[in-house]
């Protein structure tokens, strides 16, 4: 069986050489242990940080190391009373076609519900994001402008159209022509500026929110961000979810300097962690579930096809190739 060991930490950019395809024995699973093969493998923002030698919520990687993914697999052979052969689960595992797991840290995933992958993202750690993130942190009013980063992004495309249903008007970012209309098109956002075509993009965003904004969940940071601020309103609050224009550089911003507006606004400024939600996780899963029967909530997948081209899904991240939520299919269910 393979897996996908980290080489070498990146700078910049990640690369291929970062990377090392290994083929290493089946494991055997231990008593209370689970043997998965993975179907589906995930790739995140958040490993970027993990590739790094500085401590972060994420603990490094160490380089020789096989990485760790969220995967939707299927167990083929289980020493834990919860699974039997044949059971769909998900879990933090490797980044590898077969992986040990302790049983007591497995979710049992239901094909009947709809697509086993969905457990990867909207149903899964993105979707959940998504859901905290706006209801419970940056708590959307009706009437409310809502702007959301990386909007066409796993995380960003769930958090947008549950601003949405929280009847608010709703502006998103990103990064192609193909993606704003997805978001305006399909998923209910009343406006979309590609940042990567806008010159002027605090225009833009003045002009998307002739109201100012009055939430502002953030996946992106950087000059998106700039464009943001200026225009928040009194009492306004920013979902700090995530920072991806900053994950590859390699020298630390300075900043923030425009501090001065908070005062003004008494916006509210608060960072989230999806593991504080471990507890609530169902709750979040049974309303997205319910969304989706509905056909409130609309999602999309980016498959990369093979294990080998793990990598090649993770270093796309950065550059905007995933529509909806990027995962490997790593093998046939
Ligand atoms: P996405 O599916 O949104 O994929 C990342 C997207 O980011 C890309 O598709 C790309 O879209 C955009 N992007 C990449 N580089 C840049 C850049 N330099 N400037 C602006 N946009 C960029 O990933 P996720 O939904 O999984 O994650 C979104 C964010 O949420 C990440 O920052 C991640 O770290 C964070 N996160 C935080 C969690 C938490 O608990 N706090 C949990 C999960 C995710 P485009 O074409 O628009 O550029």
């Amino acid at each position: 069986t393979r897996q996908w060991r980290l080489t070498s930490r990146p700078t910049g950019e990640p690369s291929h050489e970062n990377f090392d395809l290994v083929t290493v024995d089946r494991p055997d699973p231990g008593p209370g242990e689970v043997l998965v093969r993975t179907l589906y493998q995930s790739v995140d923002p958040y490993m970027r940080g993990r590739m790094r030698d500085a401590e972060s919520y994420a603990e490094p990687w160490d380089v020789g190391d096989p990485m760790e993914a969220g995967v939707v697999g299927e167990v083929v052979e289980s020493n834990h009373d919860g699974f039997e052969a044949g059971d769909v689960v998900t879990g933090n595992l490797l980044w590898a076609e077969h992986a040990v797991a302790d049983g007591d840290d497995l979710r049992r995933v239901d094909p009947d519900r709809g697509p086993v992958s969905t457990a990867l993202g909207v149903l899964g750690m993105p979707g959940v994001t998504a859901y905290f993130g706006m209801l419970d942190v940056a708590e959307p009013q009706p009437g409310d402008t809502v702007v959301v980063s990386a909007a066409a992004g796993a995380v960003g495309s769930v958090a947008g159209q549950l601003a949405g249903l929280s009847g608010a008007r709703v502006v998103g970012t990103a990064g192609s022509d193909e993606k704003t209309s997805w978001l305006t098109d399909d998923l209910g956002f009343d406006a979309a500026i590609n940042y990567k075509t806008t010159d002027d993009l605090s225009g833009a965003m003045a002009e998307a929110c002739p109201d100012g904004i009055d939430v502002y969940f953030d996946n992106v940071g950087g000059p998106i961000t700039d464009a943001v601020w200026p225009l928040l309103n009194v009492r306004s609050r920013v979902a700090v979810c995530g920072q991806i224009a900053l994950y590859n550089a390699t020298e630390v911003p300075t900043g923030p300097r425009k501090l001065g507006k908070l005062i003004e606004s008494r916006a509210r400024v608060e960072g989230l962690l999806v593991r504080d939600y471990e507890d609530r996780w169902g709750e979040a899963l049974d309303r997205l579930s319910t969304f989706i029967r509905e056909d409130d909530l609309h999602y999309r997948e980016h498959v990369v096809e093979g294990f080998e081209n793990a990598p090649n899904a993770f270093m796309g991240l950065f550059e905007g190739e995933n529509v909806g939520k990027q995962l490997v299919q790593v093998a046939e269910y």
